[in-house]
């Protein structure tokens, strides 16, 4: 070994010893125990590194400081070469038997990736939770899910847990929800045996955890959690975090923000309609009951933005059912649910319904109505129709548009935005168009 070389291995130490007494021991332990200096020149120094987040890591916090200590490029950057390591054999690394806490398993019977109806609003973060379940630690980490009220992430987040269950064995794997961490923290403190712990946690393959949201506010433990975290994360063990808010949105310290935001950040979404129905029928399958088309449609139009109360609506379906054994029909459906539904339910408004309405009182013919005529009468007429079409017809906009004779949405926007300004001003206007609004209700 050469004197220089000798001097650039110094300068990679001298550097971990500043660090050291900066840091906790903790941190340096989960950072800096991965990382091996493979080679130390003039020109700079070869690190190897579990994976890239410790190089992130390193990077981000400390280029400051090793530019004091290690030799830079030309752009003023330290100049250290990255090498990743590769990942351990299989059988090396074949772990003892799966330990559980209390607190931990057991996952949802119900839960799984079969029972889990795609469509457009979760196809992406169901085939991420699949990717991370067939290949853990390799492909996202961690796999950051976030999401509204019951749109299935606790779903996918067992899910995973069960498919790595059935498929490796052998894999000692966590899932829990933010406030059983908590809590379990706390027993151990109070017991005592926080290292026993972090053993255990540490020594895990995959953690589940869910609801992170509840770690705001509790800082204590948002460090505590960090350093479980960062430790797996530097072994390449898999971790898939559920949230009601993307991480940014999240009040809790840049540091952890930024780890959650290094991996996959997946947003799962409101099923549109004909995923709705699909998860109807199947949960309504999987719970014995029948539901015919028109039914399961008629649910998942009026409940719409929680998968959670579908579900509690075919609960109550299904107990009805069983008292009654009547088939269920629509309008007892519609009976039964009526509480639980979220638009009052109406009959579907159709343009020509409105145009019907709109010539009557106008005494407008209704080829006028879609005309292109521009007199003041028939214009007007017309934007009221448009109004009261862009108000009570549940389509898009363009579709509106396209039924009074092939006008653009833009027209029917400027129509709908007049009237409405009238409407304020105009008492006769305002009690034409309540009348119009019930005839079309009422067919
Ligand atoms: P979150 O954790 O997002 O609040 P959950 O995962 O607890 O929501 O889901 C609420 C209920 O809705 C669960 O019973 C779940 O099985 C069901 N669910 C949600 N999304 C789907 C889906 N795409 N397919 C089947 N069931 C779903
Ligand atoms: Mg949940």
């Amino acid at each position: 070994m050469s004197l220089c070389e000798l001097e650039e291995k110094t300068s990679w130490h001298l550097f971990l010893d500043s660090v050291r007494e900066r840091s906790s021991p903790s941190e340096f332990e989960n950072w800096f125990s991965h990382i091996k200096l493979v080679e130390a020149k003039a020109e700079g120094i070869i690190l190897e590194v579990p994976n890239i987040f410790v190089r992130e890591y390193l990077l981000d916090n400390y280029k400051k400081d090793l530019g004091e200590f290690l030799p830079k490029l030309a752009n003023g950057e330290p100049a250290i070469e990255f090498q990743i390591k590769e990942p351990k054999k299989k059988a090396e690394a074949a772990p003892p038997t799966p330990a559980q806490t209390k607190d931990g398993l057991p996952l949802n019977h119900l839960y799984t990736f079969d029972n889990f109806i795609e469509g457009p609003s979760n196809q992406f973060v169901k085939s991420a939770a699949v990717g991370v379940a067939t290949r853990p630690g390799k492909t996202y980490n961690p796999l950051f899910i976030h999401g509204g009220v019951g749109l299935g992430k606790t779903h996918l987040l067992h899910g995973i847990g069960h498919y790595i269950k059935t498929h490796q064995k052998k894999l000692r794997i966590q899932c829990i929800t933010t406030e059983a961490f908590i809590n379990d923290l706390v027993d151990n403190l109070r017991n005592k045996s926080v290292d026993r712990m972090k053993r255990f946690y540490r020594n895990l393959d995959i953690l589940l955890v869910d609801d992170i949201q509840f770690l705001q506010n509790r800082l204590n433990f948002e460090e505590e959690f960090c350093n479980t975290f960062e430790a797996l994360i530097n072994q390449n063990k898999q971790i898939v975090i559920t949230s009601d808010k993307p991480p940014s949105l999240l009040k809790l310290s840049e540091r952890m923000i930024a780890r959650m935001e290094w991996g996959l950040v997946a947003n799962i979404g409101i099923p549109d309609l004909e995923t709705r129905v699909a998860i109807i029928q199947h949960k309504a399958e999987q719970k014995g009951l029948t539901l015919d088309n028109e039914v399961a449609f008629f649910i998942a139009e009026h409940i719409y933005n929680n998968v959670r109360q579908i579900e509690g609506a075919i609960n109550k379906l299904l107990a009805y059912f069983k008292l009654i054994k009547l088939k269920l029909t629509k309008d007892i459906v519609e009976k039964i649910l009526a509480e639980m539904l979220q638009k009052n339910p109406q009959r579907k408004v159709s343009v020509e319904d409105i145009l019907k309405s709109i010539s009557a009182i106008y005494e407008i013919k209704i080829s006028d109505l879609k005309g292109e005529t521009r007199t003041k009468e028939i214009a007007f007429a017309r934007q009221v129709a448009m109004f009261l079409a862009k108000e009570m017809v549940d389509d898009s906009l363009q579709k509106i548009a396209a039924s009074f004779g092939g006008k653009t949405h833009s027209t029917l926007l400027h129509a709908h935005k007049k009237i409405s300004q009238e409407l304020q001003e105009n008492e006769l206007l305002a009690r034409q168009i309540q009348m119009a609004r019930r005839n079309i209700e009422t067919g």
